[in-house]
């Protein structure tokens, strides 16, 4: 749904919202740590989860339900906030702290958000099981960056060793749906840009936060919080560019695996065996992490491989199809007549079967459509297909081959018994029009054109004869 009443409006609300959110981070950055600031960091995601709200209210935002979810996060992540700096501004060692379970539990609902927008109509294009081979080659790298050194690290208790891993694993769980949005092609929208560099930035404070707490650098009030205060402010613009309310365009359903994204999937499959052969035998737990990965990704790429197979099957059953339909009204078209005439001409050489071929053609066709318009002409030609489709065997074939022009070809059906057929197609012509028909038999040696050439001329004479009547060729001496 395009319909954004409110664009106007929201197009410049969402400047307007970013500009001032990106001030308060930069604001937040430059002061000195302490009650002030941290009542702007805890204020900046308040407002930002209710400036989400409002649009959900609002706006008619695509997919809601994720934008809720967002909010939500939003609401969860300003609580932790508070409760954080409440902690720290009382010089209590808030890690872990009840502010980390807020901080968890905005992970979950961003996954299933992120999961929301980035599912997409139409046939799958591979975007999931590339986000999902991705993520999991990160996860090992991940693992062998952020967690194996945690674990080593003999200063830090179980609970704060739990909850440093909790955070990264998380951020994991993150990764892949980023990927999705990516891959979905919706990031290049501006709402979905926006989430995606919210989420980067989200993502980016997280890493920074993790490593400057097990290393020692970090301190409250600096730019890896105001990185997440960006990221929060990002959410906002999202949810009020005048995209957000707009649908993606939908997948187009050619099988794209273009060199780049090979080259990329590539590299992240190779990831996993390669930090067992880097890390072999110092590190047993990585070596196992990373040898499930493989075969994990293995099984991706096979089914990622699978995935492709059938649709591209899918699709040349789909254009074989088409090549030989006529698209208005289903019939068969003249390709296809062609090949079958062929073969039915050969065999009716060889066993001496009987073979008929009938032109048949609409009577004062162009004063239906002069009278009743083009749209009902059209019509009346699919309804007289679907008619004459009910009394045909599947065997026999029926062609369009002009405009309001057909040709059915009768295999082991002589002369008589074609007559009838044909005076029962003629009785279904819908909304009392009437058709012409010539009707021409294969004698030995014909050639398909000979057998068209004939009819054409029967129908000619049907037609010079007053129309609404059936005409058969004289067969030809040999
Ligand atoms: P006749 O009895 O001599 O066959 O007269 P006719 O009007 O049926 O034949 P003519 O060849 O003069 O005109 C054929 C008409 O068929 C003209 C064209 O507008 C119409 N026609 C051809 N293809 C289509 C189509 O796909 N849809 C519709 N609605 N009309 C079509
Ligand atoms: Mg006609
Ligand atoms: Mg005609």
């Amino acid at each position: 749904m395009r319909a954004t009443t409110d664009a106007p409006a929201s197009g410049r609300r969402w400047q307007v919202l970013l500009g001032t959110g990106i001030t308060l981070a930069a604001l937040y950055v430059i002061v000195d740590y302490g009650a002030f600031a941290s009542s702007v960091y805890v204020g900046v995601t308040a407002t930002a989860a209710i400036a989400v709200g409002i649009a959900v209210r609002r706006r008619q935002l695509y997919r809601p339900a994720a934008w809720k979810l967002l909010a939500c996060g939003l609401a969860l992540a300003a609580t932790g906030h508070s409760i954080w700096y409440w902690l720290d501004l009382r010089g209590l060692e808030p890690f872990p702290s009840i502010a980390d379970a807020f901080y968890l539990a905005v992970y979950p609902l961003f996954v299933v958000a992120l999961w929301l927008l980035g599912r997409r109509r139409g046939e799958a294009d591979g975007a999931v099981s590339d986000a999902l081979i991705l993520g999991t080659s990160a996860t090992v790298l991940a693992w062998a960056v952020l967690i194996a050194p945690y674990l080593q690290d003999d200063s830090l208790t179980t609970g704060q060793l739990l909850v440093s891993a909790a955070y990264p694993v998380a951020d994991l769980l993150l990764f892949p749906l980023l990927l999705h949005l990516v891959f979905a092609h919706t990031a290049r929208m501006g709402a979905y840009l926006f989430l995606l560099l919210g989420m980067v930035a989200y993502l980016a404070a997280d890493v920074l936060y993790a490593h400057g707490n097990a290393t020692g650098w970090y301190d409250p009030g600096g730019m890896t919080d105001g990185a997440w205060l960006v990221a929060y402010v990002l959410f906002v613009a999202a949810a009020w560019h005048p995209t957000a309310a707009a649908e993606p365009p939908s997948v187009r359903s050619a099988p794209r695996l273009s060199g780049q994204r090979l080259v990329v999937l590539g590299a992240a499959a190779v990831l996993a065996p390669a930090v067992i052969l880097m890390t072999a035998g110092t590190d047993v737990a990585l070596v196992r992490i990373a040898a499930i990965a493989s075969i994990v990704l293995f099984l991706l790429i096979m089914g990622r491989m699978a995935g492709l197979a059938t649709q591209t099957r899918r699709q040349a059953e789909v254009l074989e199809e088409l090549s030989l339909t006529d698209p208005l009204t289903g019939a068969a078209n003249r390709r296809y007549l062609e090949h079958e005439l062929d073969r039915e001409i050969s065999r009716a050489g060889r066993t001496s079967a009987s073979l008929c071929l009938v032109f048949l053609d609409l009577d004062h066709f162009k004063r239906f459509n002069d009278d009743f318009g083009h749209r009902a002409g059209d019509e009346l030609l699919q309804d007289l297909v679907a008619a004459w489709h009910e009394v045909l065997r599947p065997v026999d074939v029926l062609a369009r081959y002009g405009g309001e022009e057909f040709v059915a070809v009768f295999s082991d059906v002589d002369l008589d018994g074609c007559r009838m057929v044909v005076e029962r197609l003629r009785a279904l012509v819908p909304h009392e029009q009437t058709c012409s028909a010539g009707v021409a038999s294969f004698m030995r040696g014909d050639t398909a054109k000979d057998l068209i050439d004939r009819a054409d001329r029967a129908l000619y004479q049907a037609k010079h004869r007053g129309r609404n009547q059936v005409v058969v060729a004289e067969p030809v001496p040999s």
